[in-house]
């Protein structure tokens, strides 16, 4: 239960910060940064997934490509079996060397490797080889769909085994006017255009053509894979793939067990499939490296932020604040003119100097009252209240002043001590405050006589006053001592207790010049002497403090 008394408080103990405001504001700053590395890395990765897609999309257009250029050649050679058959379906039977004239037919035409004419029972009547003519092909597929559906017709793509090139045959049925199919116009066609293909792949290293046949088999490749062709790679999934499908893409081991991105697509017309494909590691570590790339720049633009931010910090904050630190130390030191306006500040330590400039201004004005009251202070407290003179504190300390100032110069300083006659019996017969008054007109009197040469007329106690004379020797002194006490006398100030029954002064005088080592009380000393002296021979007169005259007094 709660007593109702306060306990005592334990003064905290003040924990120092655990980071600097540098390293605070580049926590903050690595805070802001942070969403924005994060959605670049994103970004990246999206961009990595991206990329491969985009190599899959160029492997599949490569292979599009090829296609087309396929297609196109068969048209062109679909256009030129047509032209043929019409001719020779008009043609009358064994008229002229029709070898002659296919040759010179196809001579212009280099994608033709090889023309011929097939009548309708399937022997060759004529052809550009004339070691052909004669060869029964009746039982080809492509002779017997174009004999019967008296259309186009393709063979499928085969490794010719004389030239051991990939070859396609076009045939075209020649119908008579009457309707009768004479023959087929058969074409073995060169594949150019895979070479052509090849090629627009080539600048890719580690690019592979590949061209299958219905079976698989592969029927052209490209150069690194030449070894395969007219073999048939069954357990390949690739090759399984492609027959699957009639275009698409495929990331797998290339015949040649290179990891490959492909892309293919059936040529029309044939079951034969193209397909072109990317090194799937060279795309992949160009990515990595792009990646790379811009993981460096993401580091340096952190780097960058990170500097900018402690050089900022620097500038903009610690330095102020160290600045304004060595204003205030300077200040604490005692500087009070410094002011910390007089720099350029930030916007935000403008306010700051500004209020510490007010302090200091208040500060320094305290400060100046401060020395005035002490110094008015020090004033009274070397003054004697009663007379107005100084007291035996501001004698004390002008008497060392005048003391160093004669050694300095080498010069003499005279001192004067008196003490008022049968001040006792004054006083008991005529009251203090009688007493007070005369004491303040023996000081004014002694201070009027010696206004030129006393610097410092005190009173040293009492009945007794001190007069410090710099310059004056012994007897100017002691003339002065003289017309001092004089003048004490012609005050007529009444003492009925005194012999003479007026108010007298006895006085001693000394003149020092000082030497090495020599203290000022001994000035005091010789002169209280003389005073001492003084009063033995009777009061109401002056001796000068001489050794001689001190030993015949004494
Ligand atoms: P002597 O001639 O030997 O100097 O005798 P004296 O009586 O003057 O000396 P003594 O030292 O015996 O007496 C000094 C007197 O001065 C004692 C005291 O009453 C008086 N006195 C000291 N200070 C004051 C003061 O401030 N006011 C008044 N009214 N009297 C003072
Ligand atoms: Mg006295
Ligand atoms: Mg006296």
């Amino acid at each position: 239960m709660p007593d109702g008394r306060a306990r005592p408080r334990t003064p905290r103990k003040r924990r120092k910060p655990i980071l600097s405001i540098r390293a605070r504001l580049i926590v903050l700053a690595l805070l802001g940064i942070a969403p924005l590395m994060f959605e670049r890395v994103e970004a990246l990765r999206q961009a990595s997934v991206g990329r491969m897609e985009r190599a899959r999309a160029d492997a599949v257009e490569l292979a599009q490509r090829g296609v087309a250029a396929q297609k196109d050649l068969i048209y062109s050679a679909r256009a030129l079996l047509q032209v043929v058959g019409r001719v020779y379906a008009r043609m009358p039977p064994q008229q002229g060397d029709c070898n002659q004239d296919l040759k010179a037919l196809v001579r212009d035409i280099p994608w033709i490797r090889g023309l011929s004419i097939a009548g309708a029972d399937g022997r060759i009547r004529c052809a550009t080889e004339s070691q052909t003519v004669g060869l029964n092909v009746s039982d080809r597929a492509h002779f017997r769909k174009a004999l019967n559906s008296r259309e186009f017709a393709l063979s499928d793509y085969f490794v010719d085994q004389d030239w051991q090139l990939p070859t396609l045959i076009a045939a075209f049925p020649a119908v008579a006017a009457d309707g009768t199919v004479r023959g087929v116009v058969l074409a073995s066609i060169d594949l150019q255009w895979l070479g052509g293909l090849g090629i627009s792949a080539a600048h890719r290293p580690g690019s592979s053509v590949l061209l299958i046949d219905g079976e698989g088999t592969v029927v052209a490749a490209s150069a690194n894979e030449q070894a395969f062709v007219g073999k048939r790679p069954s357990t390949s999934a690739l090759t399984q793939n492609m027959l699957a499908h009639e275009a698409g893409t495929v990331t797998t081991h290339d015949i040649d067990g290179v990891p490959r991105i492909f892309g293919y697509a059936r040529v029309p017309g044939t079951r034969a499939r193209l397909a072109v494909g990317l090194d799937e590691n060279m795309v992949q570590s160009g990515i990595d490296r792009d990646i790379g790339v811009a993981y460096l720049q993401l580091a340096l633009i952190g780097i960058f932020v990170l500097l900018i931010t402690w050089f900022g910090g620097e500038k903009l904050i610690v330095r102020p604040i160290r600045s304004l630190v060595r204003t205030v130390a300077r200040f604490g030191r005692g500087d009070l003119h410094v002011r910390a306006s007089r720099e350029h500040w930030v916007a935000e330590f403008e306010p700051l100097a500004i209020a510490f400039d007010d302090m200091a201004q208040k500060l320094a004005t305290r400060e100046e009252e401060l020395r005035i009251a002490n110094e008015h202070l020090e004033e009274l407290a070397s003054l004697d209240g009663l007379t107005g003179l100084a007291n035996r504190r501001g004698f004390d300390r002008e008497l060392e002043r005048a003391w160093r100032c004669a050694a300095d110069r080498k010069e003499v300083v005279a001192l004067m001590m008196v003490d008022i006659d049968h001040f006792k019996l004054y006083n008991d017969r005529y009251g203090h405050v009688a007493g007070d008054t005369c004491l303040r007109a023996v000081g004014e009197t002694l201070s009027l006589v010696t206004l030129e040469e006393a610097v410092l007329v005190a009173r040293y106690g009492g009945e007794e006053f001190v007069l410090l004379l710099p310059g004056l020797d012994l007897a100017r002194a002691t003339e002065l001592a003289e017309e001092a006490r004089k003048s004490i006398e012609d005050l007529l100030i009444t003492n009925a207790e005194a012999p003479c029954g007026h108010v007298t002064i006895s006085v001693g005088v000394e003149s020092l010049a000082p030497i090495e080592g020599q203290p000022a009380s001994d000035l005091v000393e010789t002169a209280d002497g003389a005073l001492y002296a003084a009063k033995r021979r009777g009061r109401n007169t002056v001796v000068a403090s001489t050794p001689t005259r001190l030993r015949m007094a004494s």
